[in-house]
């Protein structure tokens, strides 16, 4: 690629209007870590940590998890690293958090709820989490969160795992939570009080609204795209939380060039994509 090209990656992305966006990164091993800040990535908007353990048949250890965790914030070298807990069960199930059998996996035991039921594996994550957080700019975001009550029992494991790790709290660390779940949304005002930022996860967002499983092709065309009820959920979301809680958008639309200008216009700002896609949502956000 030429300088040019490369160091139009790197620049940050600006509408015609002069609205700064972030463009970051969904991330699931140290190996993307690095083509995403290599691609001009802001942050990364979204770390699939169920990704980075996912052939292990016992539940890594703190220091296991803290060095995979220093890795990626290493490739991204002082940029924000977004790391979201445990998102297993459903499709993506991990061999050391086993979940019963269950006639609707989807609808089930999986990501926050997930870790909830697995206190002591939760703690763990949530104790490297904080190692690191002592070294980089930490985003800490949950999964599936559908009540607030959720979210409390989330953050007070954290400040737990906060305090076992040291004194105080590092003043770069956010807290946040993803919304995918219709509830969330429409009942977004009640979080404020408790989220430092919102990810939307247009994937299970979408899928949860219009009924349709994510990965099931006979209905792509029901879930491909931003639909009108998706981005209903998503103006919502922003009208709550106004200029209090800032609203990123991390599921495949975020790199959907349609949806793009509906995102911004909605209040969205700060869009996460695969590393690849970096340059091309940064070219989109400057033509908005
Ligand atoms: C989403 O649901 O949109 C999302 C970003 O999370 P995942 O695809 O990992 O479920
Ligand atoms: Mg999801």
């Amino acid at each position: 690629r030429s300088q040019a090209a490369r160091s139009r990656a790197i620049e940050p992305a600006v509408t015609t209007t002069g609205v700064p966006i972030a463009v970051g990164a969904n991330v699931g091993s140290v190996e993307e870590a690095r083509a995403a800040a290599a691609n001009g990535a802001d942050l990364a908007g979204l770390v699939r940590t169920e990704f980075l353990f996912q052939d292990r048949t016992a539940a890594p250890d703190v220091d296991e998890q803290l060095a995979v965790y220093r890795a990626i914030a290493a490739a991204f070298d002082g940029r924000r690293v977004t790391l979201r807990t445990l998102d297993a069960g459903s499709d993506k199930p991990v061999p050391f958090l086993p979940a019963p059998p269950e006639a609707n996996p989807f609808l089930g035991v999986r990501g926050l709820r997930l870790s909830l039921a697995h206190p002591t594996v939760f703690a763990a994550q949530l104790q490297a989490i904080a190692l690191v957080a002592r070294e980089a700019p930490i985003s800490v975001m949950f999964p599936m969160v559908t009540t607030v009550g959720e979210l409390r029992r989330a953050r007070m494991m954290l400040d737990e795992a906060l305090a076992r790790t040291g004194s105080g709290r590092p003043a770069d660390l956010r807290v946040g939570m993803m919304v995918e779940v219709p509830a969330a949304a429409l009942r977004a005002a009640d979080f404020v009080p408790y989220a430092d930022f919102f990810s939307v996860g247009t994937n299970d967002l979408t899928q949860y609204t219009l009924a349709a499983e994510r990965g099931n092709a006979a209905l792509m065309s029901l879930s491909t795209g931003l639909d009108p009820s998706v981005a209903q959920l998503i103006d919502l979301l922003c009208r709550a939380a106004g200029d209090r809680v800032p609203v990123a958008v991390c599921g495949e639309v975020a790199a959907d060039e349609q949806a793009v200008p509906r995102l911004l216009a909605s209040g969205v700002r700060q869009l996460s994509v695969a590393p690849a896609l970096v340059p091309l949502v940064k070219q989109a956000v400057r033509a908005t």
